[in-house]
Protein backbone atom coordinates (compact mmCIF):
# COMPACT_ATOMS: atom_id res chain seq x y z
CA UNK A 1 0.00 0.00 0.00
CA UNK A 2 1.18 3.62 -0.91
CA UNK A 3 1.27 6.61 1.46
CA UNK A 4 -1.08 9.07 0.14
CA UNK A 5 0.81 12.16 0.64
CA UNK A 6 1.72 15.06 -1.69
CA UNK A 7 4.45 13.99 -3.80
CA UNK A 8 6.22 17.63 -3.76
CA UNK A 9 9.83 17.51 -5.50
CA UNK A 10 12.31 18.55 -2.92
CA UNK A 11 13.88 21.48 -4.93
CA UNK A 12 15.98 24.36 -4.56
CA UNK A 13 13.59 26.21 -5.78
CA UNK A 14 10.82 25.49 -2.65
CA UNK A 15 13.96 26.32 -0.31
CA UNK A 16 13.82 29.86 -2.12
CA UNK A 17 10.06 30.24 -2.29
CA UNK A 18 9.87 29.69 1.59
CA UNK A 19 12.86 31.61 2.53
CA UNK A 20 11.39 34.63 0.65
CA UNK A 21 7.54 34.30 1.55
CA UNK A 22 8.10 33.77 5.34
CA UNK A 23 12.16 34.96 5.95
CA UNK A 24 12.28 37.98 3.71
CA UNK A 25 13.25 40.50 6.35
CA UNK A 26 16.54 38.39 6.93
CA UNK A 27 18.87 39.94 6.61
CA UNK A 28 22.39 38.91 4.42
CA UNK A 29 25.25 40.82 5.04
CA UNK A 30 28.23 40.66 2.90
CA UNK A 31 32.01 42.48 2.33
CA UNK A 32 32.76 42.89 -1.69
CA UNK A 33 35.40 43.92 -4.21
CA UNK A 34 33.02 46.93 -4.66
CA UNK A 35 31.56 47.61 -1.14
CA UNK A 36 33.11 47.10 2.22
CA UNK A 37 29.49 46.38 3.86
CA UNK A 38 26.78 45.50 1.66
CA UNK A 39 23.24 44.80 3.63
CA UNK A 40 20.20 44.08 1.76
CA UNK A 41 17.04 41.38 2.76
CA UNK A 42 16.42 37.94 1.19
CA UNK A 43 13.26 39.59 -0.11
CA UNK A 44 15.82 41.47 -2.22
CA UNK A 45 18.04 38.68 -2.74
CA UNK A 46 15.37 37.03 -4.61
CA UNK A 47 13.82 39.98 -6.45
CA UNK A 48 17.65 40.50 -8.15
CA UNK A 49 17.32 36.54 -8.46
CA UNK A 50 14.57 36.74 -10.65
CA UNK A 51 16.43 39.39 -12.89
CA UNK A 52 19.51 37.32 -12.91
CA UNK A 53 17.14 34.43 -14.00
CA UNK A 54 15.81 36.66 -16.64
CA UNK A 55 19.24 37.91 -18.17
CA UNK A 56 20.39 34.34 -18.17
CA UNK A 57 17.36 33.28 -20.91
CA UNK A 58 18.73 36.27 -22.49
CA UNK A 59 22.43 34.57 -22.81
CA UNK A 60 20.33 31.79 -24.21
CA UNK A 61 20.45 29.25 -20.98
CA UNK A 62 19.40 25.79 -21.04
CA UNK A 63 18.36 22.98 -18.98
CA UNK A 64 21.29 20.92 -17.61
CA UNK A 65 23.84 23.58 -18.97
CA UNK A 66 26.61 24.23 -16.83
CA UNK A 67 27.72 28.15 -15.65
CA UNK A 68 30.96 28.66 -13.91
CA UNK A 69 31.55 30.82 -10.88
CA UNK A 70 34.99 32.23 -9.80
CA UNK A 71 33.61 33.77 -6.84
CA UNK A 72 34.12 34.83 -3.04
CA UNK A 73 31.76 34.54 -0.26
CA UNK A 74 28.82 37.60 -1.36
CA UNK A 75 25.24 38.30 -1.98
CA UNK A 76 25.84 38.37 -6.00
CA UNK A 77 27.58 34.33 -5.28
CA UNK A 78 23.82 34.35 -3.31
CA UNK A 79 22.19 35.18 -6.17
CA UNK A 80 23.92 32.69 -8.61
CA UNK A 81 23.38 29.82 -6.54
CA UNK A 82 19.25 30.35 -6.54
CA UNK A 83 19.61 31.46 -10.16
CA UNK A 84 21.17 29.12 -12.19
CA UNK A 85 20.02 25.69 -10.12
CA UNK A 86 16.26 27.54 -9.94
CA UNK A 87 16.49 27.98 -13.89
CA UNK A 88 17.38 24.27 -14.33
CA UNK A 89 21.25 25.03 -15.04
CA UNK A 90 23.93 23.38 -12.78
CA UNK A 91 25.55 25.89 -10.99
CA UNK A 92 29.44 24.92 -11.28
CA UNK A 93 31.41 26.52 -8.41
CA UNK A 94 35.14 26.71 -9.51
CA UNK A 95 38.16 26.74 -6.87
CA UNK A 96 40.37 30.12 -7.98
CA UNK A 97 43.04 28.58 -5.77
CA UNK A 98 43.45 24.97 -7.95
CA UNK A 99 46.79 24.84 -10.46
CA UNK A 100 46.17 26.71 -13.23
CA UNK A 101 46.27 23.37 -15.39
CA UNK A 102 43.31 21.87 -13.25
CA UNK A 103 40.84 24.67 -13.70
CA UNK A 104 41.57 24.41 -17.41
CA UNK A 105 40.82 20.63 -16.70
CA UNK A 106 37.44 21.22 -14.59
CA UNK A 107 35.97 24.06 -16.78
CA UNK A 108 36.40 21.66 -20.22
CA UNK A 109 35.17 18.78 -18.62
CA UNK A 110 32.25 20.52 -17.13
CA UNK A 111 31.98 22.45 -20.82
CA UNK A 112 31.08 25.66 -18.90
CA UNK A 113 29.27 27.54 -20.96
CA UNK A 114 29.03 31.04 -19.49
CA UNK A 115 31.84 31.97 -16.28
CA UNK A 116 31.17 34.52 -13.64
CA UNK A 117 34.14 35.89 -11.71
CA UNK A 118 35.21 38.07 -9.04
CA UNK A 119 37.29 41.04 -10.87
CA UNK A 120 39.93 40.07 -8.10
CA UNK A 121 40.07 36.93 -10.93
CA UNK A 122 39.81 38.83 -13.78
CA UNK A 123 44.02 38.12 -14.25
CA UNK A 124 43.58 34.32 -13.94
CA UNK A 125 40.39 34.12 -16.50
CA UNK A 126 42.36 36.88 -18.46
CA UNK A 127 45.35 33.81 -18.74
CA UNK A 128 42.86 30.77 -19.07
CA UNK A 129 39.85 32.34 -21.13
CA UNK A 130 41.70 30.93 -24.69
CA UNK A 131 41.54 27.31 -23.32
CA UNK A 132 37.88 27.40 -22.55
CA UNK A 133 36.67 26.90 -26.05
CA UNK A 134 32.94 26.13 -24.74
CA UNK A 135 32.50 29.33 -22.50
CA UNK A 136 30.28 32.14 -25.00
CA UNK A 137 30.04 34.82 -22.03
CA UNK A 138 32.42 36.22 -19.08
CA UNK A 139 30.73 38.17 -16.50
CA UNK A 140 32.32 40.72 -13.68
CA UNK A 141 30.73 40.46 -10.30
CA UNK A 142 30.90 43.97 -9.99
CA UNK A 143 29.51 46.99 -11.30
CA UNK A 144 30.04 49.06 -14.46
CA UNK A 145 32.54 51.62 -12.57
CA UNK A 146 34.57 48.60 -11.34
CA UNK A 147 35.00 46.48 -14.21
CA UNK A 148 38.30 45.34 -14.65
CA UNK A 149 41.05 46.51 -17.21
CA UNK A 150 41.51 43.68 -18.76
CA UNK A 151 40.96 41.90 -22.33
CA UNK A 152 38.38 39.63 -21.77
CA UNK A 153 36.13 38.34 -25.29
CA UNK A 154 32.29 39.14 -24.44
CA UNK A 155 32.85 40.90 -21.25
CA UNK A 156 29.91 41.95 -19.33
CA UNK A 157 29.65 43.74 -15.56
CA UNK A 158 26.98 41.84 -13.43
CA UNK A 159 24.78 45.41 -12.76
CA UNK A 160 24.69 46.09 -16.18
CA UNK A 161 23.39 42.24 -16.95
CA UNK A 162 20.47 42.17 -14.46
CA UNK A 163 19.46 46.36 -14.55
CA UNK A 164 16.60 46.33 -17.13
CA UNK A 165 15.36 42.96 -16.59
CA UNK A 166 12.29 42.38 -15.28
CA UNK A 167 11.57 40.81 -11.24
CA UNK A 168 9.21 38.45 -12.81
CA UNK A 169 9.97 35.32 -13.56
CA UNK A 170 7.90 31.98 -13.66
CA UNK A 171 10.15 29.41 -12.18
CA UNK A 172 10.29 25.87 -14.32
CA UNK A 173 9.09 22.83 -12.91
CA UNK A 174 11.80 20.75 -11.89
CA UNK A 175 12.09 16.89 -11.19
CA UNK A 176 13.58 16.71 -7.50
CA UNK A 177 16.63 14.15 -8.98
CA UNK A 178 18.02 17.49 -11.73
CA UNK A 179 21.38 18.46 -11.20
CA UNK A 180 22.18 21.74 -9.58
CA UNK A 181 25.03 22.44 -9.24
CA UNK A 182 28.51 20.56 -10.01
CA UNK A 183 32.32 20.72 -7.37
CA UNK A 184 35.12 19.33 -8.47
CA UNK A 185 37.22 17.87 -5.40
CA UNK A 186 41.05 18.56 -5.82
CA UNK A 187 42.18 15.37 -6.38
CA UNK A 188 45.45 14.74 -4.78
CA UNK A 189 45.72 12.16 -7.01
CA UNK A 190 44.76 12.29 -10.64
CA UNK A 191 42.31 14.18 -12.46
CA UNK A 192 39.84 16.38 -10.31
CA UNK A 193 36.88 14.67 -10.26
CA UNK A 194 33.19 16.50 -10.40
CA UNK A 195 30.63 15.49 -7.94
CA UNK A 196 27.22 16.18 -9.12
CA UNK A 197 24.54 17.14 -6.72
CA UNK A 198 20.62 17.07 -7.15
CA UNK A 199 17.97 19.38 -5.99
CA UNK A 200 16.42 16.43 -3.35
CA UNK A 201 20.58 15.50 -2.22
CA UNK A 202 20.88 19.61 -1.12
CA UNK A 203 17.24 20.45 -0.02
CA UNK A 204 17.80 17.11 2.29
CA UNK A 205 21.46 17.96 3.21
CA UNK A 206 20.29 21.54 4.60
CA UNK A 207 17.58 19.85 6.74
CA UNK A 208 20.12 17.49 8.23
CA UNK A 209 22.88 20.13 8.72
CA UNK A 210 20.60 22.75 10.26
CA UNK A 211 19.51 20.42 12.97
CA UNK A 212 20.26 21.36 16.78
CA UNK A 213 22.91 19.00 17.32
CA UNK A 214 24.30 19.93 14.00
CA UNK A 215 24.73 23.81 12.81
CA UNK A 216 21.18 24.71 15.01
CA UNK A 217 20.25 27.00 12.69
CA UNK A 218 17.52 29.46 13.52
CA UNK A 219 15.62 32.72 13.07
CA UNK A 220 17.37 34.08 16.04
CA UNK A 221 20.83 32.92 14.70
CA UNK A 222 23.36 35.01 12.80
CA UNK A 223 25.74 32.78 10.88
CA UNK A 224 29.17 34.00 8.80
CA UNK A 225 30.92 30.84 6.56
CA UNK A 226 34.51 31.21 6.33
CA UNK A 227 33.77 28.22 4.40
CA UNK A 228 34.54 29.49 0.44
CA UNK A 229 31.15 29.38 -1.25
CA UNK A 230 33.63 27.41 -4.64
CA UNK A 231 34.59 24.71 -1.75
CA UNK A 232 32.82 21.55 -0.97
CA UNK A 233 29.49 23.56 -1.21
CA UNK A 234 30.14 26.11 1.42
CA UNK A 235 28.86 23.47 3.48
CA UNK A 236 25.03 24.19 2.13
CA UNK A 237 24.55 27.23 4.05
CA UNK A 238 23.85 29.26 1.10
CA UNK A 239 20.47 26.91 1.17
CA UNK A 240 20.19 25.96 4.95
CA UNK A 241 20.37 29.61 6.30
CA UNK A 242 17.64 31.29 3.89
CA UNK A 243 15.65 27.90 4.78
CA UNK A 244 15.31 28.96 8.21
CA UNK A 245 15.56 32.34 8.49
CA UNK A 246 19.22 32.70 9.99
CA UNK A 247 20.73 35.92 9.26
CA UNK A 248 23.93 35.60 6.69
CA UNK A 249 27.10 37.70 7.17
CA UNK A 250 29.69 36.90 4.16
CA UNK A 251 32.94 38.51 4.30
CA UNK A 252 33.87 38.14 0.61
CA UNK A 253 37.23 38.50 -0.08
CA UNK A 254 38.37 39.35 3.05
CA UNK A 255 38.20 35.57 4.87
CA UNK A 256 41.60 35.65 6.19
CA UNK A 257 41.45 38.98 7.33
CA UNK A 258 41.18 39.39 11.32
CA UNK A 259 40.31 42.66 11.74
CA UNK A 260 37.21 42.51 9.22
CA UNK A 261 36.14 39.40 10.78
CA UNK A 262 36.29 40.26 13.80
CA UNK A 263 34.05 43.74 13.43
CA UNK A 264 31.74 41.44 10.98
CA UNK A 265 31.22 39.76 14.15
CA UNK A 266 30.52 42.53 16.36
CA UNK A 267 29.29 44.59 14.08
CA UNK A 268 26.75 42.23 13.07
CA UNK A 269 25.98 40.14 16.24
CA UNK A 270 27.64 36.42 14.30
CA UNK A 271 26.29 34.07 16.43
CA UNK A 272 27.85 31.11 14.77
CA UNK A 273 30.68 30.46 12.10
CA UNK A 274 32.22 27.70 10.65
CA UNK A 275 35.56 26.99 8.64
CA UNK A 276 39.35 25.49 8.25
CA UNK A 277 41.60 25.15 11.72
CA UNK A 278 43.83 27.78 10.19
CA UNK A 279 40.82 30.76 10.08
CA UNK A 280 40.39 30.37 13.82
CA UNK A 281 44.35 30.16 14.91
CA UNK A 282 44.08 33.31 12.79
CA UNK A 283 41.46 34.83 14.10
CA UNK A 284 42.48 33.49 17.84
CA UNK A 285 46.07 35.13 17.73
CA UNK A 286 44.21 38.85 16.31
CA UNK A 287 41.68 38.70 19.25
CA UNK A 288 43.80 37.88 21.95
CA UNK A 289 46.82 40.73 20.41
CA UNK A 290 44.42 43.04 20.55
CA UNK A 291 42.55 42.47 23.21
CA UNK A 292 39.19 41.90 21.60
CA UNK A 293 35.97 40.19 22.91
CA UNK A 294 33.17 38.61 21.01
CA UNK A 295 30.21 38.28 23.13
CA UNK A 296 27.57 37.70 20.83
CA UNK A 297 29.92 34.69 18.81
CA UNK A 298 28.10 31.22 20.99
CA UNK A 299 30.15 28.78 18.58
CA UNK A 300 32.98 27.92 16.08
CA UNK A 301 32.45 24.89 13.73
CA UNK A 302 35.63 22.98 12.44
CA UNK A 303 36.29 21.07 9.48
CA UNK A 304 38.14 20.33 6.68
CA UNK A 305 41.27 19.21 9.15
CA UNK A 306 41.55 17.72 12.23
CA UNK A 307 40.96 20.49 14.88
CA UNK A 308 43.93 20.97 17.44
CA UNK A 309 43.02 21.35 21.17
CA UNK A 310 44.62 24.73 21.94
CA UNK A 311 41.76 26.43 19.33
CA UNK A 312 38.95 24.27 21.73
CA UNK A 313 40.56 25.26 24.58
CA UNK A 314 41.67 29.15 24.03
CA UNK A 315 38.20 29.88 22.58
CA UNK A 316 36.63 28.55 25.53
CA UNK A 317 38.13 30.25 28.09
CA UNK A 318 39.12 33.15 26.71
CA UNK A 319 35.73 34.32 24.85
CA UNK A 320 33.45 31.93 26.07
CA UNK A 321 33.25 30.42 22.64
CA UNK A 322 32.33 26.81 22.15
CA UNK A 323 34.26 25.02 19.57
CA UNK A 324 32.77 21.65 17.59
CA UNK A 325 34.31 19.55 15.67
CA UNK A 326 32.47 18.71 12.07
CA UNK A 327 33.41 16.22 9.29
CA UNK A 328 32.84 15.52 5.61
CA UNK A 329 33.66 15.98 1.89
CA UNK A 330 32.99 17.06 -1.49
CA UNK A 331 31.07 14.04 -2.10
CA UNK A 332 29.13 14.27 1.00
CA UNK A 333 27.67 17.76 0.92
CA UNK A 334 29.98 17.96 2.61
CA UNK A 335 28.07 17.21 6.20
CA UNK A 336 28.66 13.69 7.89
CA UNK A 337 29.49 13.83 11.65
CA UNK A 338 29.11 16.92 13.84
CA UNK A 339 30.89 17.19 17.31
CA UNK A 340 28.54 17.98 20.17
CA UNK A 341 28.97 16.41 23.84
CA UNK A 342 26.42 14.15 25.08
CA UNK A 343 24.79 15.22 28.28
CA UNK A 344 26.34 12.04 30.01
CA UNK A 345 29.95 13.01 28.99
CA UNK A 346 29.38 16.47 30.75
CA UNK A 347 29.90 13.95 33.88
CA UNK A 348 33.49 12.99 32.80
CA UNK A 349 36.32 14.75 33.79
CA UNK A 350 37.85 17.72 31.68
CA UNK A 351 40.56 15.70 30.35
CA UNK A 352 38.19 13.11 29.35
CA UNK A 353 35.66 15.35 27.69
CA UNK A 354 38.57 17.04 25.68
CA UNK A 355 39.18 13.52 24.18
CA UNK A 356 35.45 13.30 22.87
CA UNK A 357 35.31 17.14 22.14
CA UNK A 358 38.46 15.94 19.35
CA UNK A 359 36.69 13.70 17.81
CA UNK A 360 35.04 14.34 14.33
CA UNK A 361 31.17 13.79 15.56
CA UNK A 362 28.95 11.82 15.60
CA UNK A 363 26.96 10.86 12.21
CA UNK A 364 23.64 12.99 11.22
CA UNK A 365 20.39 11.45 10.60
CA UNK A 366 20.90 10.91 6.69
CA UNK A 367 24.53 9.26 7.06
CA UNK A 368 24.87 5.86 7.50
CA UNK A 369 28.42 4.47 7.99
CA UNK A 370 30.58 1.35 8.16
CA UNK A 371 33.55 1.13 9.63
CA UNK A 372 35.72 -1.84 7.55
CA UNK A 373 38.70 -3.75 8.69
CA UNK A 374 40.80 -4.57 5.31
CA UNK A 375 39.65 -7.46 4.50
CA UNK A 376 36.22 -5.83 4.39
CA UNK A 377 34.47 -7.20 7.85
CA UNK A 378 32.59 -4.82 9.78
CA UNK A 379 34.35 -3.57 13.02
CA UNK A 380 32.89 -2.93 16.04
CA UNK A 381 32.40 0.33 17.56
CA UNK A 382 34.91 -0.16 20.28
CA UNK A 383 36.61 2.98 20.12
CA UNK A 384 39.69 0.90 19.77
CA UNK A 385 39.56 -1.02 16.29
CA UNK A 386 40.30 1.15 12.87
CA UNK A 387 39.50 0.84 9.43
CA UNK A 388 37.98 1.99 6.34
CA UNK A 389 34.95 4.82 6.67
CA UNK A 390 32.09 3.76 4.34
CA UNK A 391 29.06 6.46 4.15
CA UNK A 392 25.41 5.71 1.93
CA UNK A 393 22.88 8.33 2.06
CA UNK A 394 20.47 10.99 -0.06
CA UNK A 395 23.39 12.92 0.21
CA UNK A 396 26.26 11.02 -0.61
CA UNK A 397 27.41 11.04 -4.33
CA UNK A 398 27.21 7.76 -5.77
CA UNK A 399 29.57 8.50 -8.54
CA UNK A 400 31.83 11.01 -9.81
CA UNK A 401 30.58 13.37 -13.26
CA UNK A 402 30.91 11.70 -16.33
CA UNK A 403 32.49 8.49 -14.78
CA UNK A 404 30.68 4.75 -13.24
CA UNK A 405 29.08 4.14 -10.18
CA UNK A 406 32.06 4.25 -7.59
CA UNK A 407 30.06 2.30 -4.40
CA UNK A 408 31.03 -1.21 -3.62
CA UNK A 409 28.79 -3.99 -3.44
CA UNK A 410 26.63 -3.02 -0.21
CA UNK A 411 25.88 0.66 -1.80
CA UNK A 412 28.69 2.32 0.37
CA UNK A 413 30.70 4.95 -0.82
CA UNK A 414 34.79 4.87 0.54
CA UNK A 415 35.57 8.27 1.97
CA UNK A 416 39.35 7.26 1.61
CA UNK A 417 39.24 8.20 5.65
CA UNK A 418 40.43 5.56 7.69
CA UNK A 419 38.87 5.90 11.59
CA UNK A 420 37.30 4.03 14.43
CA UNK A 421 34.08 5.28 16.55
CA UNK A 422 33.71 5.16 20.42
CA UNK A 423 30.69 3.26 21.81
CA UNK A 424 28.88 6.73 22.42
CA UNK A 425 28.84 7.08 18.31
CA UNK A 426 32.37 9.53 18.28
CA UNK A 427 34.27 9.03 15.40
CA UNK A 428 37.99 9.56 15.54
CA UNK A 429 39.74 10.13 11.84
CA UNK A 430 43.22 8.44 12.36
CA UNK A 431 44.25 8.50 9.03
CA UNK A 432 43.67 8.66 4.90
CA UNK A 433 43.80 5.02 3.76
CA UNK A 434 46.08 5.78 1.15
CA UNK A 435 48.72 7.44 4.10
CA UNK A 436 47.95 4.29 6.22
CA UNK A 437 51.13 2.76 7.10
CA UNK A 438 50.33 -1.30 6.60
CA UNK A 439 53.22 -2.70 8.57
CA UNK A 440 53.43 -6.88 9.13
CA UNK A 441 49.42 -7.18 8.96
CA UNK A 442 49.02 -4.21 11.30
CA UNK A 443 48.01 -0.62 10.50
CA UNK A 444 49.95 2.27 11.56
CA UNK A 445 47.96 5.78 11.70
CA UNK A 446 50.39 8.43 10.59
CA UNK A 447 48.01 11.27 12.02
CA UNK A 448 49.08 9.79 15.41
CA UNK A 449 52.49 9.95 15.12
CA UNK A 450 52.32 13.41 13.10
CA UNK A 451 50.48 14.94 16.33
CA UNK A 452 52.84 13.23 19.12
CA UNK A 453 56.55 14.48 16.69
CA UNK A 454 54.39 17.84 16.43
CA UNK A 455 53.98 17.93 20.28
CA UNK A 456 57.90 18.44 20.58
CA UNK A 457 58.56 21.92 21.24
CA UNK A 458 61.37 21.98 18.77
CA UNK A 459 59.31 20.67 16.00
CA UNK A 460 57.21 23.14 13.69
CA UNK A 461 55.54 20.25 11.71
CA UNK A 462 55.89 16.60 10.90
CA UNK A 463 54.67 14.48 8.00
CA UNK A 464 54.64 10.54 8.77
CA UNK A 465 55.09 8.17 5.76
CA UNK A 466 55.39 4.72 5.23
CA UNK A 467 58.49 3.61 3.13
CA UNK A 468 58.85 0.22 1.74
CA UNK A 469 60.67 -2.73 3.91
CA UNK A 470 61.82 -6.04 3.08
CA UNK A 471 60.35 -7.42 6.22
CA UNK A 472 57.24 -5.87 7.35
CA UNK A 473 56.09 -4.94 3.73
CA UNK A 474 55.98 -1.03 5.16
CA UNK A 475 57.66 0.89 7.86
CA UNK A 476 57.04 4.71 9.21
CA UNK A 477 59.46 7.11 8.06
CA UNK A 478 59.01 10.63 10.13
CA UNK A 479 59.93 13.94 8.18
CA UNK A 480 60.01 16.71 10.16
CA UNK A 481 60.74 21.01 10.34
CA UNK A 482 61.95 22.02 13.37
CA UNK A 483 61.53 25.93 14.50
CA UNK A 484 65.25 26.57 13.36
CA UNK A 485 67.12 24.51 16.16
CA UNK A 486 69.21 21.46 16.11
CA UNK A 487 67.72 18.45 17.26
CA UNK A 488 69.48 14.29 16.96
CA UNK A 489 66.95 11.77 15.29
CA UNK A 490 67.32 9.65 18.50
CA UNK A 491 65.98 12.91 20.69
CA UNK A 492 62.82 13.21 18.69
CA UNK A 493 62.40 9.13 18.27
CA UNK A 494 62.50 8.73 22.44
CA UNK A 495 60.13 11.74 22.29
CA UNK A 496 57.34 8.32 21.06
CA UNK A 497 58.56 6.36 24.11
CA UNK A 498 55.61 5.35 26.07
CA UNK A 499 52.52 7.49 23.62
CA UNK A 500 52.16 4.64 21.36
CA UNK A 501 52.99 0.84 20.76
CA UNK A 502 56.70 -0.29 20.22
CA UNK A 503 55.54 -1.50 16.57
CA UNK A 504 54.51 2.22 15.69
CA UNK A 505 57.33 4.18 16.46
CA UNK A 506 59.12 5.48 13.14
CA UNK A 507 62.15 3.38 12.34
CA UNK A 508 63.80 6.83 10.79
CA UNK A 509 63.83 10.64 10.57
CA UNK A 510 64.58 13.01 7.88
CA UNK A 511 64.77 16.85 8.72
CA UNK A 512 64.05 18.79 5.84
CA UNK A 513 63.36 22.83 5.30
CA UNK A 514 59.43 22.73 4.58
CA UNK A 515 56.88 20.35 3.91
CA UNK A 516 55.08 20.23 0.19
CA UNK A 517 51.42 21.00 0.21
CA UNK A 518 48.69 20.55 -2.00
CA UNK A 519 46.69 23.66 -4.03
CA UNK A 520 43.88 23.29 -0.84
CA UNK A 521 47.11 23.59 1.69
CA UNK A 522 46.78 20.16 2.73
CA UNK A 523 50.08 18.16 3.27
CA UNK A 524 50.94 16.40 0.07
CA UNK A 525 52.07 13.07 0.72
CA UNK A 526 52.09 12.33 -2.58
CA UNK A 527 55.10 14.01 -3.54
CA UNK A 528 56.34 13.05 -0.09
CA UNK A 529 55.91 9.62 -1.43
CA UNK A 530 57.85 9.86 -4.35
CA UNK A 531 60.41 12.15 -2.76
CA UNK A 532 61.35 9.35 -0.90
CA UNK A 533 60.41 6.52 -2.93
CA UNK A 534 63.71 4.62 -3.17
CA UNK A 535 64.27 5.56 0.67
CA UNK A 536 66.58 2.71 2.52
CA UNK A 537 65.87 2.23 6.18
CA UNK A 538 68.54 1.19 8.23
P1 LIG B 1 39.58 18.03 -1.10
O1 LIG B 1 40.37 16.76 -1.07
O2 LIG B 1 39.00 18.44 -2.39
O3 LIG B 1 40.19 19.15 -0.30
P2 LIG B 1 37.50 17.93 0.79
O4 LIG B 1 37.68 19.33 1.17
O5 LIG B 1 36.21 17.38 0.45
O6 LIG B 1 38.30 17.61 -0.42
O7 LIG B 1 38.27 17.11 1.88
C1 LIG B 1 37.67 16.05 2.55
C2 LIG B 1 38.66 15.39 3.43
O8 LIG B 1 39.16 16.32 4.39
C3 LIG B 1 38.07 14.27 4.24
O9 LIG B 1 37.97 13.08 3.52
C4 LIG B 1 39.05 14.19 5.40
O10 LIG B 1 40.18 13.44 5.05
C5 LIG B 1 39.45 15.62 5.60
N1 LIG B 1 38.64 16.19 6.69
C6 LIG B 1 37.48 16.85 6.62
N2 LIG B 1 37.06 17.21 7.84
C7 LIG B 1 37.97 16.75 8.73
C8 LIG B 1 38.11 16.80 10.15
N3 LIG B 1 37.23 17.41 10.93
N4 LIG B 1 39.18 16.19 10.70
C9 LIG B 1 40.10 15.57 9.94
N5 LIG B 1 40.03 15.50 8.60
C10 LIG B 1 38.99 16.09 7.99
Amino acid sequence: MKGQMMNVPLTITEIMRHADKVNGDTEVVSVTYDNPRHKYTLNDAFKRTRQLANALQSLGLEKGQRIATFAWNDYRHLELYYAISCSGAVLHTVNPRLFPEQIEYIVNHAEDTVVFFDPVFAPLIEKLQHNFPSVRHYVALCDKAHLPDVNIANLTDYESLIDDQSDEFDWPELAEDDASSLCYTSGTTGHPKGVLYSHRSTVLHSLGSALPDAFSLSIDQTVMPIVPMFHVNGWGLAYSAPMTGTKLVMPGPKMADGVVLSDLINSEGVTMTAGVPVVWLMLLEHLKNNDIQVPTLDRIVVGGSACPELLINEFDELFNVSVHHAWGMTEMSPLGTFNKLKPSLKQQSEKEQMNYKLKQGRIVFGVDMRIEDWQGQEVEWDGHQFGAVKVRGPWIASGYYKQGESVDDNGYFDTGDVASVDPHGYMLITDRSKDVIKSGGEWISSIELENIAVGHPDIKEAAVIGVPHKKWGERPLLIAVTHDVEISAEALLDHFDGKVAKFCIPDAVEFIKELPHTATGKLSKKDLRSKYADYILG
